[in-house]
């Protein structure tokens, strides 16, 4: 019953497919039975090697759990009647109808390393996780001085590639990250920037679906999103499987994007059910960034959080900052400048979770008129979002509060609730610490605030009349008092 269910499905799908035009042809060249699949055959003991020598296929690299192999949809049918679990199949090869000036996923890693290699002092290249289908490392990219090392300093991060079809986001990633490189040795205001923040960068937040567009001969470019086999057969099957990674995140999740898997829009089994959004979800609550962009395409827009939704407290701090940004980049007409726009606080979308559940100053940045700028517009998108980049770096550091909050006795720093009780609600939670340092880091228009300092088996501080000056910072250090300790037997001392 389920297959006749499903193959009543595929019909139909096929048949929305044949009537929406563009989708039939890569319906067709994906599923066709001429192309060869690039496939990954897990392997549990060296026997499963030697019993996949008979189809004559693998190559197997030395310490890796899987052999991969080019094999007709013939072969594959017998390797899996053999009892193998195929991780993946996508058909092989460049896609020629992308312009070759853009960046396969291994030229993306390439340049990084590249970069790694030749700024080790200001740059420093982590693996953050594996993509949910291929298991392909995402990497972010840190700059600072002494990179190597945490240090305890404001955090701004910046990512691409949520959608697969959006490219020009890492573009953008690498060019603010050589920019940075390039220009410290040489440039006053880079060098402050790079010296005073932690600015880190995922260009590709979703390689396996980068990879398909980039590697499958698809006549339109047109995949959105991971490639999770939500079907669980083990095939990648473009009209039922993947994730929309920017409907995963964990901020009103259920109300977003679509509950079905052959939505474009799938918003997943559960919150952060996908290896990809996992990955970012670390990464964030490790670093406690304080500013956040995710570049996708296409719109010449920022949408900042959030509307249709309660209030967000920090609303005219947000916008401005918004507002400040588009006013720097130009639109590729050359006439006006990138517009701001709402985005829905009823989607689970990265900057909705980031702003709600971590209150970084969240952004998504719409790139361009179009998923695959022309050669001739790319230099002129990249320089223009560069100015938006330098925008941020000068205002992470231009007017807010920061300082420690640590244990009044010791000095060990805390982990703690740093509440603005101006700009208290219930559903954006407080900034807190960074428990590394106990510092906090926040961007406050200027004005006279109330900050309630709360940690765990600590008395709460509570410090009025903080003044935020425009173009200052203001620092402000929290020692907090132990709370008497409850002994077994029942007395305090
Ligand atoms: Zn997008």
């Amino acid at each position: 019953m389920k297959n006749h269910l499903y193959t009543l499905r595929t019909f139909l799908l096929s048949l929305i497919a044949l009537l929406s035009g563009y989708v039939l042809i890569v319906g067709l060249s994906v599923r066709s039975n001429e192309n060869r699949l690039n496939v990954r055959i897990l392997t549990n003991s060296p026997l499963d090697s030697f019993r996949l020598k008979k189809f004559d296929l693998a190559k197997k690299k030395k310490g890796k759990n899987y052999v991969e192999a080019t094999v007709s949809q013939n072969e594959l049918q017998q390797i899996k009647k053999s009892g193998f679990k195929v991780a993946m199949v996508s058909t092989r090869g460049r896609n020629t109808s992308i312009p070759p000036f853009y960046k396969t996923l291994e030229e993306i890693e390439s340049d990084l390393h590249r970069l790694q290699l030749k700024y080790p002092n200001i740059l420093a290249v982590e693996k953050i996780g594996e993509s949910t289908a291929l298991k392909l490392p995402i990497w972010a990219a840190k700059i600072s001085d002494n990179a190597a090392e945490s240090e305890d300093e404001p955090r701004i991060l910046f990512m691409g590639v949520h959608h697969a079809r959006e490219p020009i986001g890492a573009n953008i990633c690498l060019r603010i990250m050589e920019s940075l490189c390039e220009g410290y040795d040489t440039d006053n205001k880079i060098e402050e920037w790079v010296d005073d923040l932690e600015i880190w960068l995922v260009p590709v937040v979703n390689p396996d679906g980068y990879k398909y567009v980039m590697d499958n001969n698809l006549h339109f470019p047109w995949w959105r999103k991971n490639l999770r086999d939500n079907d669980g057969d083990g095939l990648f099957n473009p009209l039922y499987d993947g994730v929309d990674l920017n409907r995963n995140y964990d901020y009103n999740w259920d109300e977003g994007g679509d509950g079905k898997p052959n939505s474009w829009f799938y918003r997943g089994r559960s919150p952060f059910s996908e290896n990809e959004t996992k990955s970012i979800l670390r990464l964030a609550l490790r670093e406690n960034f304080v500013i956040g962009i995710s570049y996708h395409s296409y719109g010449e827009s920022i949408l900042f959080p959030w509307g249709n939704y309660n209030r967000p407290p920090d609303l005219e701090l947000i916008v401005e900052i918004a507002s400040e940004m588009a006013a720097r980049i130009r639109k590729e007409s050359g006439r006006g400048r990138y517009s701001i726009l709402p985005l829905n606080g009823r989607v689970g979308q990265s900057s909705i979770w980031m702003y709600g559940q971590l209150r970084v100053l969240d952004y998504i940045v719409e790139v361009g008129t179009e998923y695959f700028p022309a050669e001739e517009h790319i230099d002129f998108i990249l320089d223009e979002h560069l100015k938006g980049a330098y925008y941020l770096f000068d205002k992470m550091l231009n007017t807010g509060v920061s300082g420690h909050v640590y244990d009044g006795e010791t000095g060990a720093p805390l982990l703690a609730e740093v509440e603005v009780r101006e700009l208290a609600t219930d559903y954006v939670q407080p900034r807190r610490t960074d428990p590394r340092f106990g510092s906090f880091h926040r961007l406050l228009n200027p004005g006279y605030y109330t900050f309630e300092i709360r940690s765990e088996g600590y008395h709460p501080k509570i410090v009025s009349d903080v003044r935020v000056r425009r173009g200052r910072f203001k620092e402000l250090n929290v020692g907090l008092r132990r709370k008497n300790k409850v002994l077994s037997n029942g007395a305090s001392n």
